[in-house]
């Protein structure tokens, strides 16, 4: 089991000068007055306990970040200048903005800084030797820091001078936050309770081709749902009519039944199924076997014995993972298995029975939407990186973190 340096084995940090790396590449959408305004803020209040922290212990704290993707292009509307004012008002404290992420600037601006004022720098993504992982720009960045701490979970897949090439030349630490995700991680995946469970559900199996092959060696039982249930289904040879199905993929999926097999791995399919004629909200609909999904039938959701079978199954699990909706949930009453196994999960995990870890945009988005985000043990808001981690992959910037 890995284990990763924290902030506490940085050491005394008073006076020292720490360098965090965050992503505050947060949505922006007009208000009523016209003005550009942060929709969603989860990823700035991640940071400020570590910032908090680190001011607590003495640091002079300077942020860093991306914004957008200028390509190493000076983009004026991807400024993180714009975090300025909405980090301030999260922190509480001052925060100065300077117009570079590197060099001669920084340090003039450190040097001159009150106690307890942040620095923020301007987007990584500006110079080209970020996204290069470029040694000379690590080296720059690092140039102005005693310490690196790596509080962007969401951007460490991607080995980059602020995410991996900082963290060989600075003494470095995961922040608060991913290091509460790399538990989190660690207990579903790494070294979970076991039975473990996992649902895969959204619309296509070859968008998660390698979580379902990483999974069915890892896992005691996949869920497999959504518009991937259909690819599997169609590929054992039962007719899907017009749902939204990867025929060309029945070989692959007849492959990950078969690799599950051997690994003892059981596969839970839906039995029955919601079909509806409309691909719309409302749309009449019916619930029906295997057998019967008519030509001109679109598959909507899982139908409600699977996922009644589905829900007292995982009372008998001790952790589950849960990446894709079980049914196209944005449009009522396909939200039904969704909403029906999210709550049957969230139930268990307040009772203390079940470890549950989930992410994914549009699955955040039908926790939420199911009133079940509350109660799991660990929501990552990673798109990418989680996704990665679920396909077992190194993330390079976490991997720099190990001790
Ligand atoms: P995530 O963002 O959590 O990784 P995905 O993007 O893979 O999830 O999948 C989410 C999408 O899958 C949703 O837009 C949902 O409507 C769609 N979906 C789920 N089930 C079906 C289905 N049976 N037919 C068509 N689309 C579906
Ligand atoms: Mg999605």
């Amino acid at each position: 089991m890995a284990v990763y340096k924290n902030i506490e084995d940085l050491g005394a940090l008073a006076g020292k000068r720490v360098l965090i790396r965050a992503d505050l590449n947060v949505p922006f959408q007009e208000n009523e007055a016209g003005e550009r305004m942060v929709s969603d803020d989860t990823r700035i209040r991640s940071v400020i306990p570590t910032i908090l922290k680190l001011v607590e212990k003495g640091a002079q704290v300077m942020v860093m970040s991306h914004f957008g993707r200028p390509k190493g292009q000076v983009v004026a509307q991807m400024s993180l200048e714009q975090l300025a004012q909405p980090l301030a008002n999260a922190l509480k404290l001052p925060v100065v903005f300077i117009n570079d992420c590197a060099g001669d600037l920084v340090q003039e601006t450190l040097d001159a800084l009150e106690e307890k004022t942040i620095l923020l720098l301007e987007n990584v993504r500006f110079h080209a030797g970020e996204e290069a992982n470029d040694p000379e720009f690590a080296a720059a960045l690092a140039a102005n820091a005693d310490f690196y701490v790596n509080e962007a979970f969401s951007c460490s897949h991607r080995a980059h001078a602020s995410t991996e090439g900082i963290a060989h030349i600075l003494p470095s630490a995961a922040g608060l936050s991913l290091e509460a995700e790399l538990v989190a991680l660690e207990n579903a995946l790494g070294n979970p309770k076991r039975p473990l469970a996992a649902v895969v559900g959204g619309a296509k199996v070859s968008s998660k081709l390698d979580v379902l092959t990483n999974l069915v060696e890892k896992v005691d039982h996949l869920i497999i749902g959504g518009g991937m249930a259909n690819t599997f289904l169609a590929a054992q040879g039962v007719n899907v009519g017009a749902s939204l199905c990867e025929h060309d993929l029945a070989d692959t999926a007849r492959n990950i039944l078969a690799k599950a097999d051997e690994k003892g791995c059981k596969i839970h399919l839906p039995t029955d199924l919601v079909v509806a004629k409309e691909f719309k909200a409302h749309a009449t609909n019916e619930i029906v076997d295997l057998d019967h999904v008519a030509e001109d039938d679109m598959i909507l959701d899982v139908g409600p014995a699977s996922t009644e079978a589905l829900s007292s199954m995982l009372s008998a699990c001790k952790t589950l993972i849960w990446n894709g909706p079980m049914g196209a949930f944005e449009m009522e009453p396909f939200d039904a298995a969704t909403v029906f196994l999210a709550r049957s999960a969230a139930k268990l995990s307040d009772d203390g029975s079940l470890v549950t870890v989930a992410g994914g945009g549009d699955t955040v988005a039908a926790l939420n939407h199911a009133g079940a985000a509350g109660s799991f043990t660990h929501i990552s808001t990673a798109g990418g990186a989680f996704l990665e981690w679920m396909e077992g992959k190194e993330l390079p910037g976490v991997k720099v973190l190990e001790k």
